[in-house]
């Protein structure tokens, strides 16, 4: 179903399963005792890596967990690694990397790069474990070639930044249905302190950067990268969207159009289509039921015959929902951690705690236990495809996702060796 920001860009908007099977903890990372006391690694400039963090022997970068007064918790990478001295790299790093100070000439040559791809998008990169396989297949070849000019225009310099706020559409009121998803795309239409629309895209652009956004059930991501001597500030600018948006009136009927784009866009997508037939087979009242996507019809023109104020209840939903104990934050960037951390506090101890529990939806177990949802059901494609596809509902495995369960399961399904399935 959800869900990414822009409607411009159709490679973008590669599509996540509203699941059952999508892990429902927000919980990314273990809290840990906070303090400054981290012990330096072997070979170490001055970054104090966490020594809890288990890392991988090859992996050079420096990690740090904290948290902040207002409750958000961050995880700081530190990636130094190519600045001075050759060491291994991870997979997704390697190659020729560049010396990160470069002339002017370079760096116009990178932008222009980004320009060429520009509308494109960016294709969110399925990071979550569980992404991959529920990519989009109509968007996978664009998202391809994205990834494949992403490498060579732009790799080592990028900073990069994620936030993840803990709540989705599955929190979307009844008579609105699709706010969550509304309102990830009103808080990019300018803030108190950078009152531009769209200004942070607008900045990225101007830098080599890139942006996403994304609304799932029970969670809301929001990811850019950039050019690393723009990191600071292109994470002050983007940090206002949790501070303080604008969200003008104005804005509201603008955006909608947006949302709506989206959705036509969708619309004829094969896996777009079997999600909200799912969606139709899960027990009455049940959150999977709704309809998170929003569009005109449920953003602008009902709400309207009801009188009711979108402006209102958007800005409602973004202090009831968008509270810094609900999000984590993960940012990259070849700083020092001690950099980072001091940047994370400064920018992100402003985002408002409104104390509230989280919502939670863990009692609504068994969603397809409905006779409805073990039947067999013939759909005609939009495009010119066969295939068959057998769905098992599935406890929440949220908590098994330091072992991955399924990521066993679906290896031994895939795997195409000798004696594998595959090859009976
Ligand atoms: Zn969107």
């Amino acid at each position: 179903m959800p869900q990414t920001k822009k409607p411009k860009s159709a490679a973008s908007t590669s599509s996540q399963l509203c699941g059952s099977d999508r892990p429902e903890s927000q919980q990314l990372a273990e809290p840990r005792e906070q303090g400054p006391s981290g012990v330096s690694e072997g070979g170490g400039e001055d970054s104090l890596g966490d020594p809890q963090i288990i890392k991988s022997p090859s992996d050079p970068k420096h990690y740090r967990y904290i948290e902040l007064s207002n409750g958000l918790r961050a995880l700081l990478i530190s990636d130094m690694s190519g600045a001075g001295k050759s060491s291994s790299k991870d997979s997704d790093s390697s190659g020729g990397e560049e010396e990160e100070e470069e002339g002017e000439e370079g760096e116009e040559e990178e932008e222009e790069n980004e320009e060429e791809e520009g509308d494109s998008g960016e294709g969110t990169e399925e990071e979550s474990e569980d992404g991959e396989k529920e990519h989009d297949s109509d968007f996978d070849e664009l998202d391809e070639d994205n990834d494949g000019k992403k490498k060579k225009g732009c790799s080592e310099k990028q900073s990069a930044a994620a936030l993840c706020i803990g709540v989705g559409s599955f929190s979307d009121p009844e008579d609105l249905p699709g706010l969550a998803h509304f309102l990830e795309h009103m808080v990019f239409m300018g803030s108190e302190k950078y009152p531009a629309e769209n200004g942070f895209d607008a900045f990225l652009k101007k830098h080599g950067g890139s942006d996403n956004a994304s609304t799932d059930c029970e969670r809301t991501i929001f990811q850019f990268d950039v050019q690393r001597k723009h990191f600071r500030e292109a994470m002050d600018r983007w940090a206002q969207f949790f501070i303080c948006p604008l969200m003008i009136k104005d804005a509201i009927d603008r955006e909608v159009e947006a949302v709506d784009s989206e959705y036509q866009l969708a619309r004829p997508s094969d896996s777009h289509r079997k999600e909200m037939l799912f969606g139709s087979l899960a027990k009455p009242n049940h959150p999977m039921g709704k309809f998170c996507w929003g569009n005109a019809q449920t953003l602008k023109y009902e709400p309207r015959e009801k009188n009711i104020d979108t402006y209102t209840r958007l800005r409602d939903f973004w202090k009831r929902y968008y509270s810094a104990h609900y999000m984590t934050l993960t940012v990259q960037s070849k700083e020092t951690l001690d950099t980072l951390e001091e940047w994370v506090r400064e920018i992100f101890s402003k985002v408002p705690n409104n104390g509230l529990l989280q919502p939670d939806f863990s009692h609504l177990l068994d969603p397809f236990d409905t006779p409805a949802f073990n039947k067999l059901y013939r759909v005609i494609p939009v495009r010119k495809v066969h295939a068959l596809t057998i769905t098992w509902a599935l406890p929440p495995q949220g908590k098994y996702y330091r072992v991955k369960p399924l990521h066993y399961i679906s290896w031994l399904i895939g795997h195409e060796g000798t004696g594998s399935i595959l090859s009976l």
